[in-house]
C-alpha cells in the first residue's frame, strides 16, 4: 500500500513510487523502555510511520520523505489517521535512515532533491527532526520540513538553520473553520510563518480544498491573505480534497465526518487557485 500523509496525500497520489512501512530500514530493538526514552530524547531514535522515494511532490526534485509518527491535529479529512498516534510508529534510529539517505545523493544531486520530514506532525519529535536535518546538511543534501506550523515552538533557531525549505500547511484561514477542520488554533502557524518569514525560509504554502468545510470564498481569500504577508514564500499549492484517504478511518474504528462529501470541481479549484494569483502567487 502506498502511504500518504498530512497535507501532500492530496497531491498526484500516482507520483508516489514507494512506500510501504519501514520496509528496508532496521527496527530499532536494543533496550529497555528507559533507554527507548532516552535515546528519543537525544534525539537518536525516532518513531517512524514510514518513508518512500517520492519525485515531484513534497518539494523539489526526487526525496526521501520520511513520515514519523504522531500529530496533536484531528483533520477531518487526514488521509493516514494512523499517523496520529505516535504509538503506532516504530523506533528507527537517524543513523539509520541517514545511511539511507546518504545512498541516494547521487539521485538528489541529478534531481535537485532531497530530504523531506513529514508526517504525522515532525515537530511532534523535534530532537530526532533536528538530528536528520544536522545529517542532511553534512552530507550535503537539501532539506524540507512539512509541517502545520500548530507546533512551530519547537522548532530551535539550529533546527531552521539546518532547514531548506518549509511546505507549510494552512488549513483554513478563519479560526472558526480552522478548528473545526483540525480541532486545534490558528494562530500557532500563523506565528510559525511569521518567524519563517524573518529567517527568510523558503516556504511552500498548501491548501485543501474540501467542499462544504474549508471552500468558503471568505476562507479562500484569507488564506491568501495569510500567504501573501510572507515575502519568503515561492508557491502555493491548492490541493482538491478526495476520498482516497477515507478507509483507514474505518479500519482503525474513527468516525470519518466526510463520508459523501465529493471532491471540488475542476472550476472550483481554478477559482481557488484564482484567489491566491490575484495576490501574486505562484500557485499550482
Ligand atoms: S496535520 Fe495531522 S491530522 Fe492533519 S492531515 Fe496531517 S497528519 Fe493528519
Amino acid at each position: 500500500m502506498q502511504a500518504t500523509a498530512c497535507d501532500q496525500g492530496f497531491q498526484a497520489p500516482a507520483a508516489r513510487l514507494t512506500g510501504a512501512g519501514i520496509v528496508g530500514l532496521q527496527e530499532w530493538a536494543d533496550g529497555d523502555r528507559v533507554e527507548r526514552l532516552e535515546q528519543m530524547r537525544s534525539g537518536e531514535l525516532g518513531s517512524v510511520h514510514s518513508w518512500e522515494l517520492v519525485t515531484a511532490v513534497d518539494g523539489p526534485g526526487t526525496r526521501m520523505t520520511v513520515f514519523v509518527a504522531g500529530c496533536p491535529l484531528r483533520c477531518l479529512y487526514c488521509h493516514n489517521p494512523d499517523t496520529m498516534e505516535m504509538r503506532r510508529g516504530l523506533p528507527v534510529t537517524a543513523t539509520e535512515l541517514l545511511a539511507r539517505l546518504r545512498r541516494y545523493r547521487g539521485v538528489f544531486r541529478a534531481t535537485g532533491g532531497g530530504l523531506t520530514l513529514s508526517g504525522g506532525e515532525v515537530l511532534m519529535q523535534p530532537a530526532f527532526a533536528a538530528k536528520m536535518l544536522r545529517g542532511a546538511k553534512e552530507l550535503g543534501i537539501h532539506t524540507a520540513l512539512d509541517t502545520s506550523g500548530f507546533l512551530g515552538i519547537h522548532a530551535t533557531e539550529e533546527m531552521l538553520a539546518d532547514t531548506d525549505l518549509v511546505l507549510l500547511d494552512v488549513k483554513s484561514g478563519d479560526e472558526e473553520t480552522y478548528r473545526r477542520v483540525t480541532g486545534r488554533s490558528l494562530q500557532p502557524t500563523i506565528d510559525f510563518g511569521d518567524r519563517l518569514a524573518a529567517a527568510g525560509i523558503e516556504v511552500w504554502i498548501r491548501f485543501v480544498l474540501v467542499p462544504g468545510l474549508t471552500d468558503d470564498p471568505a476562507n479562500v481569500a484569507r488564506v491568501a491573505d495569510i500567504a501573501s504577508r510572507w515575502p519568503n514564500v515561492s508557491r502555493v499549492e491548492v490541493l482538491p480534497f478526495h476520498q482516497m484517504g477515507a478507509d483507514k478511518w474505518a479500519s482503525l474504528g474513527l468516525d470519518y465526518e466526510l463520508d459523501g462529501v465529493r471532491p471540488p470541481s475542476p472550476d472550483e479549484v481554478d477559482a481557488a487557485r484564482a484567489v491566491f494569483r490575484a495576490r501574486g502567487l505562484t500557485t499550482y
